[in-house]
Formats: C-alpha cells, sequence, structure tokens
C-alpha cells in the first residue's frame, strides 16, 4: 500500500526521524491557517506547499511551490488543489490533487549551502535482505544518477540476524562526506530510518532530498512510503492510511469482495484458484502469444457469486479480448465451479467475449458435460495445452 508523503512523514517522525514539519490542507483557507500554525512552531515565514498524491517528480509538474508570505500561501495552495497535476511518473491525464501539505521551509532563505542527500531502504530481493541505498546525488531521479554517475550510489547490506551496525551507519555518514555534528545527525537519522522500515513492515522508503541545512541539521524533506500489504494485518491503525482514490479502481472493487486482483496491460483476462496456478497460467497465455490482462486468484471458494464477481471485475477492463479460466478442484469440486460459471453467465448476460473454461480435478468430467451442455458460448479443456490452443485460436 501506498502513502502519500504526509502520512510517510507522520510514520518517520513517530519512530524519531527528524522532518521537514508540516499540515495538511483540504482548502486554501485551511492552508493559511496551516501557515499561521507552523510559524508559530517553527519561527519560520516562509513555506512550501507540496500537492500529496501517489505519484513522484512533483516539482517538476509544479506541485512543490515557495510562498514567502501567507498571500502567496493562499494564492499557491488555491491553484495546487483541484489541479490535474502531471509530472514524469504520472499518466498523460495526470493526477487530481485534493490536497496539499503546508510545510515549513527548511532551505532557509539565502541559505547559501544547503546539501541535498538521496537515501531509500528496501529488499535486495535477490541477496534476500534488506537494504539502504544512497547517494551525495540527491534531489534528482536516482535513474538517472544510475546511468550518469553509478560510482555515486553506495549501498549497504543489513544482515536480518543483527540489523543495522553502528558501524555501518557511520560508514554511511562517511561516505556522505559529513564530519563533526552533520555526521552524528546523519548516523542517528539513519538508525531511526531503518527502525522505523522495520517496526511499520514496509516495503520501501525513499527519501529524496535528505537535507543538510547551513547548521548541521539532516531532515527528510520528501517521503515515498510503501508499506507490506501482507503485514497490515500487524498494524491496524494504518488501515484508515489508505486512500482509494489514488488506486486502480477495479483493484478497489476486487479488495472489496476479498479477490487478490492486479490490472496488467495485456488483452487475455483470466481467473485463476491459488497464485501458483495464476502465475502457470500467465505463462501459458504468453506461450499462447497472447498477453494476460490481469492476475487474480479467486481463491479456495469458488462458488458462483464469487466467479461472478470476477468475471465482472475482468470484463470491466475494455482491453480484454477472451477470458481464460483455469480452476484445479482440490477441495472445491470442479462441478460447483462448472455451475456457477454457467449461472454467473446467465445472470450477466450479454457477455461478449470467448470465454475457455479448464476445469481439473475432483469431478472435472461432470464439469465439463455442464459447460458443454449450458448451451452457452463457453469452450472447454481438460489439459493444459488444450486450454492453451484454445486462447490461440480465439486470439488470431
Ligand atoms: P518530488 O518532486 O515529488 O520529489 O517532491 P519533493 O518533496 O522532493 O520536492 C521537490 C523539490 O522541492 C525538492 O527537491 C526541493 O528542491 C524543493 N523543496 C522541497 N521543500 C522545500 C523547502 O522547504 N524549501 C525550498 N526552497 N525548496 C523545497
Ligand atoms: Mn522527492
Amino acid at each position: 500500500m501506498n502513502l502519500h508523503e504526509y502520512q510517510g512523514k507522520e510514520i518517520l517522525h513517530s519512530f524519531g526521524v527528524e522532518i521537514q514539519r508540516g499540515i495538511v490542507a483540504t482548502t486554501a483557507s485551511e492552508a493559511v491557517d496551516a501557515a499561521k500554525k507552523l510559524t508559530e512552531d517553527t519561527g519560520t515565514g516562509w513555506h512550501v506547499i507540496k500537492a500529496q498524491v501517489h505519484a513522484g517528480g512533483r516539482g517538476k509538474g509544479g506541485g512543490v511551490k515557495l510562498a514567502k508570505n501567507l498571500q502567496e500561501v493562499e494564492a499557491l495552495a488555491g491553484q495546487i488543489i483541484g489541479m490535474n497535476l502531471i509530472t514524469p511518473q504520472t499518466s498523460a491525464e495526470g493526477k487530481k490533487v485534493h490536497q496539499v501539505l503546508i510545510a515549513e521551509d527548511v532551505y532557509y532563505p539565502g541559505d547559501s549551502e544547503p546539501e541535498e542527500y538521496y537515501m531509500s531502504v528496501l529488499l535486495d530481493r535477490a541477496k534476500g535482505r534488506n537494504m539502504i541505498m544512497y547517494s551525495t546525488e540527491g534531489g534528482m531521479d536516482i535513474e538517472t544518477v544510475a546511468e550518469e554517475t553509478p560510482h555515486l550510489i553506495f549501498t549497504e547490506e543489513i544482515d536480518p540476524a543483527v540489523g543495522l551496525l553502528p558501524f555501518q551507519a557511520r560508514r554511511i555518514a562517511f561516505n556522505l562526506g559529513l564530519s563533526g555534528t552533520a555526521f552524528k545527525k546523519m548516523t542517528r537519522f539513519v538508525t531511526a530510518l531503518f527502525t522505523a522500515y522495520i517496526k511499520s513492515d514496509s516495503s520501501l522508503f525513499e527519501i529524496n532530498p535528505v537535507l543538510k541545512t547551513s547548521d548541521d541539521r539532516i531532515i527528510a524533506v520528501d517521503a515515498k512510503v510503501t508499506l507490506d500489504d501482507s503485514a497490515l494485518f500487524r498494524h491496524k491503525d494504518y488501515a484508515a492510511l489508505r486512500d482509494e482514490r489514488e488506486e486502480n479502481p477495479m483493484e478497489v472493487e476486487a479488495r472489496a469482495v476479498g479477490l487478490n486482483y492486479v490490472d496488467l496491460d495485456g488483452n487475455v483476462g483470466c481467473m485463476v484458484n491459488g497464485a501458483g496456478l495464476a502465475m502457470a497460467t500467465m505463462d501459458l497465455i504468453k506461450q499462447a502469444g497472447g498477453e494476460p490482462a490481469n492476475f487474480l486468484d479467486v481463491g479456495g471458494t469458488a462458488d458462483a457469486e464469487r466467479v461472478e464477481a470476477a468475471f465482472k471485475i475482468i470484463l470491466k477492463d475494455p482491453s480484454v479480448k477472451a477470458i481464460l479460466v483455469n480452476i484445479f478442484g482440490g477441495i472445491v469440486r470442479c462441478d460447483r465451479v462448472a455451475q456457477g460459471i454457467v449461472d454467473a453467465y446467465k445472470n450477466m448476460g450479454n457477455i461478449n467475449v470467448p470465454i475457455i473454461v479448464r476445469l481439473q480435478g475432483t469431478n472435472a468430467d461432470i464439469a465439463k458435460d455442464i459447460i458443454d451442455n449450458s448451451g452457452l458460448d463457453v469452450q472447454s479443456a481438460i489439459e493444459f495445452q488444450e486450454a492453451a490452443d484454445k486462447v490461440q485460436a480465439v486470439m488470431s
């Protein structure tokens, strides 16, 4: 689950990571109140207005603006709230901005030497370990840094048995060229950041930029946080952080009915039970020359209602040109699934894409009869290859 910058910063702050302070606002007048409050707390009269959308590169798209007084706060917040923000990371239509973060200006006006660093914490899947990736080249795309100056990107691998060790935090501060107070603050920053990552069960933290001010504060100016969905059950209070307006509408609908669905770019919809079989089915579709339109695991209980809910979601995707149902009847009986498919098909009426159904396992033969005798435009298959051939035939 992805979070907004302001939510990510709240999590960081709760673990003692120093952040650029801010208050979220949904109207221009709330923005002015927020700025007044921040001035009381921080003493600065300058503020940044930051669009809160699930996409990076907001600065480049005009979603991050500096205001030097309250009039400017009001005007800029008014401009940004409601705008369609287009950044290098959004689609061409952009993303609608519903709220802004009013934040203290930490680049003190006239500060001649603020330094921007890049830092992320993430899982290195190949090594099966978390790592901290960091660079002296903050504030810009890390992809660009990786391409042009890869020697300026460093990584620190964390042993899961012992966690981040003090010498590693010091090595990071050293490689960033720090000394004195800034060096100590950076080791504390890194330590708190890694603790926050572990304790919040996150799968990604990306802080770009981490700022060093001229008076040696080390501050998280931006925060991209992705929480591990599979660990959300351990953090009931994080559920409220979900912003469905930022998510794929089909994925939101699928989650509401308990289906495990991921929208993809292809044209063959798939409905499968079990994640492993779902992945094998996607391979099969590719081999047959198609591209999967989605990943969909209907789970163990593939009854008529679930099958119908799944069909509805798959059919909402206009690029779907055929549907492959691939269900293994282990605990669930194939004949019941077949009946579910037939009922769902009849209930839904005008399904005008070809459907290939492969049911294998308990009562597969009865299931095939049910499909074949339903009088519907549904083709059955028992073997994997047979299903693939039928997909190929309808797609060509
Ligand atoms: P992103 O463009 O979506 O990555 O958003 P960021 O939060 O990283 O902000 C973009 C840029 O705005 C940063 O790289 C900074 O250069 C600038 N910025 C952010 N906060 C401040 C601030 O307090 N003062 C000033 N002057 N610039 C800021
Ligand atoms: Mn950023």
